[in-house]
C-alpha cells in the first residue's frame, strides 16, 4: 500500500514533500507525486496537505 496524490486537486506547494522521511515525494511537472515503491504508506504527508490531495491508494 502506498499513499498516492490526486494530479487534480495538488496546487504544487511542496508542503509534502518536507515530511516524507523516505524521500517517496518529488516533483512531477507542476505537481507532485508519491513513488509507490519508496512509500512505506506511514501517513505522515497526508496531513501536511492544505487541499487534502492526498489518500491511501
Ligand atoms: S505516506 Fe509516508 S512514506 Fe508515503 S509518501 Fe507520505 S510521508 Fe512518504
Ligand atoms: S502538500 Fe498537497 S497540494 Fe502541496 S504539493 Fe503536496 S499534495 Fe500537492
Amino acid at each position: 500500500m502506498a499513499r498516492t496524490i490526486d494530479a487534480d486537486i495538488c496546487v504544487g506547494c511542496g508542503a509534502c514533500c518536507g515530511t516524507c522521511s523516505f524521500e517517496a515525494i518529488a516533483p512531477q511537472e507542476d505537481k507532485y507525486a508519491v513513488d509507490a515503491v519508496k512509500c512505506t504508506d506511514c501517513g505522515a504527508c497526508e496531513s501536511a496537505c492544505p487541499v487534502s490531495a492526498i489518500s491511501q491508494e
